[in-house]
């Protein structure tokens, strides 16, 4: 854009811009959606789906009762255990009462025979067979307790050699399923991409080009972007198999268009300088001048110290020339004298 193109104009373009922008941006947004909706035509599948269903779910049914048992396992060994340790106080408290009251009666009377003695220690020796009986108690609750975690265990490993032995099965059908949805989208998004590239090649002059230019990046954004997250193996090949189309495409119409130009300029400079000057568009020229480039030949205009710039040295185009009425110097292409303004 150079400084001597009308101000709107530079606006317009910049307005048209963001409209492309904008518009891209709502339709990738849209597609977006529609793209995360795909995978939800096809069904989700789990590797349960891939086996016995009756002999998994009794499976688990037994694995649920069984995690039951462990945990009241857990709690009778813990009731148990406060029982033994009640049972252990109880026989320690009989048998230091015992002991003292033997100790206050050595000294005056035979302890063996007495009746009281005999007694009192059959007593104690009652704590101590409850005592006894808790321990036993509690060593039961501990066995139970290791026999339902091996069964768990048991359980749990026929589940998992079911569930190993569908893998396969499972993963294959994922593969495919995959397969499927990387189709549709390539199915959605390679069309998008054909009708940007026919967009691009033929609609470059249409009043409408900001609005189709939005979808050219619309299709690009869906296309590279949007197919290959989903499916990187798949996804990769396209993607790069694509791009290597493009460029090619791409490559073939520049050079083409570098040599119809190149024979296009090779043409008008046969023309003489009036017609040439007369053909080349005043934007273009005034754009073109700006940039210090001929507008003839577009090659860059020679400037020598203490010599007027008239004409192109590689065209022989006129670049500047004085005004018929005051003799000013003004560029050529100029449309009114820069110090009169008769018309030139
Ligand atoms: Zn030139
Ligand atoms: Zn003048």
């Amino acid at each position: 854009m150079s400084k001597s193109s009308r101000r709107p104009q530079q606006l317009y373009t910049v307005i048209m811009w963001i409209l492309s922008t904008v518009f891209a941006g709502f339709l990738i947004g849209l597609g977006s959606l529609v793209i995360a909706d795909l995978p939800n035509i096809d069904q989700q599948t789990t590797v349960k789906d891939f086996v016995d269903s009756g002999k998994i779910s009794r499976l688990e049914h037994s694995i649920t009762l069984t995690n039951k048992q462990i945990i009241n396992n857990r709690l009778d060994i813990e009731d148990a255990d406060v029982k033994l340790q009640s049972a252990k106080n109880d026989y320690q408290n009989a048998k230091a009462s015992l002991d003292s009251w033997l100790k206050t009666r050595t000294a005056t009377e035979s302890i063996s025979q007495n009746p009281e003695v005999i007694k009192r220690t059959r007593a104690v020796e009652s704590i101590k067979q409850a005592e006894r009986i808790a321990l036993q108690q509690l060593e039961d609750a501990q066995t139970k307790a290791t026999q339902s975690r091996r069964k768990l265990t048991e359980l749990e490993n026929r589940r998992a050699s079911i569930l190993d032995e569908a893998r396969p099965k499972y993963r294959k059908s994922q593969r495919a399923r995959e397969l499927r949805i990387f189709l549709l989208r390539l199915a959605l998004t390679l069309p998008l991409l054909v009708i940007g590239g026919w967009l691009l090649a033929r609609k470059r002059k249409s009043s409408y080009w900001p609005l189709y230019r939005g979808f050219v990046l619309f299709a690009l954004f869906a296309f590279f972007v949007e197919l290959v997250p989903y499916l990187p193996s798949y996804g990769g090949y396209v993607r790069y198999v694509v791009g290597i189309m493009l460029v090619f495409v791409a490559g073939h119409f520049i050079i083409k268009g570098m040599r119809s130009y190149l024979e296009r300029k090779q043409v008008e400079e046969t023309r003489s300088e009036g017609e040439r000057r007369q053909s080349i568009e005043y934007e273009t020229a005034l754009k073109k001048i700006a940039a210090k480039t001929c507008p003839g030949c577009d090659r860059n205009i020679v400037k020598r110290e203490g010599v007027e710039t008239d004409f192109c040295v590689h065209c022989g185009i006129r670049l500047e020339k004085d005004c018929t009425n005051c003799g000013t110097r003004n560029v050529s292409f100029h449309k009114f004298c820069l110090s009169c303004g008769t018309p030139s």
